[in-house]
């Protein structure tokens, strides 16, 4: 092969784009990681307004990078508890029936940036370059040149776009995308209660969309709600008084009054799913190749599956001498990780259809199908190993 300025180019420090940019150079991998915004400086107040459930198989990625014991403020939740509130069905997962102390942990987007920016610094053979970002890229059968932003040019064997769901990488390569868009916002803030949540994550599936409680180290929760996106602007609109009020009427009182609401955001959803995850020489992952409906909390575990598949297949093809760029490897990874991906952008929609639906017979059914879930411990488990990642991979 052609000299090249580093093995592999990543465009994207977000929270995907760092795990694998850890993952590589642990293994020897020359990285050159580039982002066209500043890295956020995590700090302990206040709060931050987005968190992420993160499930036990991203838990197991972040340890062994070494960088779990370095997140400074996660919350365990051990728990969920999910209501119908049209039908009144209800469901509860708990760790306890898997045999595991908790179902995963509620963190700090920011945290886990900052924890996985510092690893990857002290990394010998990453190169991070901020701002910057890729104009044009030309591969050919040895490596694929890049012109950045600033002018220069830089040859790497592989280029991965992990620069969200807007990914310039993915416009670049001309890779379609299929949009489906909810008309749906969701808006995420830190509240205070007035029962503490004990570790217990909870959802309530509303006529206008979920809401969600997640529990917080400091005693907190954060939520998140998924409305119209009239309906979420009209509430993002309310006086802080009318707000918790729309909140305890949301969650119908079960951790009691809502006494206090943070600084609020809003995020319009939708899902996305890029038509190929690689081309010659490229490759997308996270949310630049799909993004789901949060109201599971499975879009950064799925992000990270990918990390770490990419990540092993690139490794293996370094070491069996292979072209780490080359169709072999690439089209491993996306064998590997489309499917899962699209499973579960597929679960989400349905749950999605299944929850907005307010004709009755639906609703009275689907209220069945939860206390038939709710008293079927295998099927409970079904859902609960999927959730926490029971089967998913792990980095060499
Ligand atoms: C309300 C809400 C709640 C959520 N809750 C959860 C949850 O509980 N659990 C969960 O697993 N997931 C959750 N998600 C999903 C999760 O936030 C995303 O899947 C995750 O942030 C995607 O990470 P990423 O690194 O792929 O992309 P991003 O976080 O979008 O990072 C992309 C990076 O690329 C950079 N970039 C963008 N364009 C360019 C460019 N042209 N050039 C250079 N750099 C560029 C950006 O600056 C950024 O640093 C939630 C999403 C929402 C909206």
């Amino acid at each position: 092969m052609s000299r090249t300025d580093a093995d592999v180019a990543i465009q994207g420090a977000g929270m995907v784009g760092l795990l694998l940019a850890a993952a590589l150079a642990r293994h020897g991998l020359r990285v050159m990681l580039l982002d066209n915004a500043g890295l956020p400086q995590w700090q302990t107040q206040p709060y931050s307004q987005r968190v992420c459930a993160i499930n036990l198989a991203s838990e197991r990625l972040l340890r062994v990078l070494g960088v779990w014991d370095a997140l400074q403020r996660v919350s365990p939740f051990r728990a969920i508890r999910v209501w119908d509130a049209l039908g009144g069905g209800q469901i509860v997962f708990d760790a306890a029936d898997l045999g595991e102390p908790h179902l995963g942990h509620i963190i700090e987007n920011d945290l886990i940036r900052s924890v996985l920016h510092q690893s990857v610094r002290a990394a010998t053979g990453v190169q991070i370059r901020i701002p910057a970002c890729v104009q044009r890229l030309e591969p050919d059968d040895e490596a694929v040149t890049l012109r950045l932003s600033d002018g220069t040019r830089l040859r790497v064997a592989l280029v991965v776009g992990a620069d969200g769901a807007r990914s310039a990488i993915r416009e670049l390569l001309g890779i379609p995308v299929r949009l489906g868009r909810y008309a749906q916002k969701a808006i995420v803030a830190p509240i205070r209660t007035e029962i503490a949540h004990g570790e217990i994550a909870r959802q309530w599936f509303l006529p206008g969309g979920p809401l969600a409680f997640l529990p917080l180290a400091d005693g907190r929760c954060s939520i998140v709600w998924s409305l119209s996106s009239a309906e979420a602007e009209a509430r993002l609109a309310f006086d802080e008084t009318a707000f918790c009020e729309a909140l305890v009427h949301g969650s119908a009182g079960r951790l009691g009054n809502v006494l206090e609401v943070g600084e609020r955001g809003a995020f319009p959803l939708y899902r996305l799913h890029a038509a190929r995850y690689c081309t010659e020489r490229a490759v997308l992952v996270g949310d630049a190749a799909h993004v789901i409906h949060p109201l599971a909390g499975q879009g950064v575990n799925q992000g990270f599956q990918d990390a770490a598949v990419l990540a092993n297949a690139v490794i293996d093809a370094q070491r069996r001498g292979r072209d780490i760029g080359g169709r072999l490897a690439l089209r491993r990874y996306e064998r590997a990780r489309r499917g899962d991906n699209l499973l579960m952008e597929w679960s989400m929609e349905g749950f999605h259809q299944l929850f907005t639906r307010r004709r009755l017979p639906l609703v009275r059914l689907r209220s069945l199908g939860l206390g038939m879930t709710h008293r079927s411990a295998s099927a409970k488990r079904f859902f609960m190993r999927r959730a926490i990642g029971a089967d998913a991979s792990i980095l060499p």
